[in-house]
């Protein structure tokens, strides 16, 4: 299932056959449409739209090119129709200076106005850029986007600015021109941004993809995006698809159910989601955010109990995986009796076991929980996320900040002598000093060091995963 995040389903283009436009989109896979206005005429279209079909939802606001145009009573008309339900982002909006850069003083007047209306209604942005990355780039910064979120939509720019709208926890939405043959540099730019911040669209009636070219673009042809997409990334189309999906879902806040994971593969790797329950509060983790991850939703209406994670196993081809992992956004430590015991199942059907663990496992349970772990678990991977406890209890709030971070070193050189494969890693936030974490680890405790990817986090968090 896939989500086109940008479809101008008002258009003329459309009147003749939208129904059965939306019933191919069904088809091929769109499970939802972000249908965006153009100005207060649109506006008013697209929100019908959103009634009549329950797969489409709306935006509302005023184009660059209709910026001159618009008058004192489309802004009003626009920001009643903001109280509507099925309006989810003020777009679309933005700077294009391709046909007439002497239009910039109003059209900024007219973005700025916009955010701001954004802003006070606490919706995202759908927010079109073309030759005018400088200016916008300058604008959200002054406007402190961060705080509103949205999306570039069809994303021309460079890798700088896929960078820095990243930073600000925006997305960048990705359409037909990613399928052109010439598009090196806006490929070169998807590979550059995290999976987590792309979202698809098609931008239909306009922008087909290259399989359609000089057709008119439809929702349905955004398979042909989400391939490209995947291609660009290394995913797999099915990867690309849940993973732009839930992208869609956070930043509009649409309603979507997304079901919870017990297990789940990356790769080569089956992950055991086993618990919520964590000893730290770590500012950067998934579980203080949303629960996704890598398009999956972990938040766990219940703890699995071991008949369930076994009877998950047993539906699954293993041979498909080099190794079971307890994963990570839980502590799977807190459960240390369940642990044990699925990871004795694991290895009797022949697959490595690796634990991902805070480190604290032996202080939660008073007692020294690395005996227990030899011969169950092949390799462990500790967030060792600072070099000081200082800086351990500023990103990680232990619940027990005397003993947290102490406790971590010690049960890493503990399991150093008794487990062959042991590794940290840490999250390459802006304020964590990884030359500091690097001495630490491989200098002092000669255990090799994993940095990985910090995203910075979106400005909504969903609460509407059920
Ligand atoms: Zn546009
Ligand atoms: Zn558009």
């Amino acid at each position: 299932m896939i989500i086109d995040s940008h479809a101008h389903l008002a258009d003329k283009k459309f009147a003749r056959d939208l129904e059965r436009a939306l019933a191919r989109a069904s088809d091929a896979g769109v499970e939802r449409v972000i249908a965006v206005a153009d100005c207060a005429v649109s506006s008013r279209k697209t929100v019908a739209l959103a009634h009549r079909f329950d797969k489409v939802y709306a935006t509302v606001g005023v184009h660059p090119h209709q910026a001159r145009r618009a008058a004192e009573q489309d802004f009003t008309a626009i920001d009643a129709l903001t109280a509507d339900p099925r309006v989810v982002a003020i777009g679309e909006i933005g700077l294009d200076y391709h046909y007439d850069p002497s239009e910039a003083d109003a059209q900024k007047a007219v973005f700025c106005a916009q955010l701001q209306l954004a802003r006070e209604k606490g919706l995202p942005c759908v927010v079109h850029c073309r030759d005018a990355y400088p200016d916008l780039l300058e604008i959200l910064v002054e406007a402190r986007a961060e705080e509103i979120g949205g999306v570039a939509h069809c994303f021309t720019g460079t890798v700088e600015d896929a960078r820095r709208l990243v930073d600000m926890g925006w997305y960048l939405g990705i359409g037909g021109p990613i399928t052109f043959p010439h598009a090196d540099r806006l490929r070169e730019a998807v590979r550059a941004t995290p999976a987590d911040r792309l979202l698809l669209e098609t931008d239909s009636p306009y922008l087909p993809p290259q399989a359609k070219r000089g057709r008119r673009n439809e929702p349905s042809y955004l398979k042909y995006v989400c391939k490209a997409v995947g291609d660009a990334k290394g995913l797999s189309y099915q990867e690309t698809a849940r993973i732009t999906k839930m992208n869609a879902v956070r930043l509009f806040n649409i309603a979507a159910h997304v079901s919870p994971e017990v297990a789940y593969s990356l790769k080569r790797s089956l992950y055991l989601n086993i618990t919520n329950e964590c000893t730290n509060q770590c500012y950067f983790c998934h579980r203080k955010r949303d629960f996704s991850y890598w398009g999956y939703n972990l938040r766990l209406p219940t703890e699995p109990t071991y008949e369930e994670i076994r009877e998950r196993l047993a539906g699954d081809n293993l041979d498909r995986y080099n190794e079971v992992v307890f994963c990570g956004i839980g502590e799977p430590t807190m459960r240390l009796d369940l642990l044990l015991r699925v990871a004795a199942e694991v290895k009797r059907r022949g697959l490595r076991v690796r634990l991902n663990t805070n480190g604290q496992g032996s202080l939660a349970h008073g007692t020294d929980i690395v005996p227990q772990l030899i011969n169950h678990v092949d390799a462990v991977s500790i967030s060792l996320n600072a070099a000081t406890r200082e800086e351990y209890n500023r990103m990680c709030r232990p619940q027990n900040p005397e003993k947290a971070f102490d406790a971590m070193l010690d049960f890493a050189k503990r399991v150093k002598k008794a487990i062959p494969e042991v590794s940290f890693t840490v999250v390459a936030t802006p304020d964590v000093d990884i030359d500091a974490c690097r001495k630490l680890a491989e200098g002092k405790l000669r255990i090799p060091l994993r940095v990985r990817e910090y995203i910075p986090p979106p400005k909504s968090e969903v609460d509407n995963l059920d």
